[in-house]
């Protein structure tokens, strides 16, 4: 399995709106094309649908402690 930018994901590029965070459910980072990704479209199965590698997301157990806050 090749983890290799095949510059695919530039099509899948996330776009947010001012001010709103980045780690946010339809947005992940996949560092390896060095590029924010839109969930939906970018990846499949936590993976970048560009290089096939692992993205990164929020953590869970940051969310739920902000929740329990
Ligand atoms: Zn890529
Ligand atoms: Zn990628």
């Amino acid at each position: 399995m090749t983890v290799v930018c095949r510059g695919v994901c530039i099509r899948h590029k996330a776009q947010w709106k001012r001010g709103k965070p980045r780690y946010t459910e339809d947005s992940c980072r996949c560092t390896i094309c060095n590029i924010w990704l839109d969930v939906k479209t970018g990846t499949k199965n936590y993976r970048c649908n560009c290089c096939n590698g692992p993205i990164k997301r929020t953590p869970k157990i940051k969310v739920l402690a902000r929740i329990r806050n």
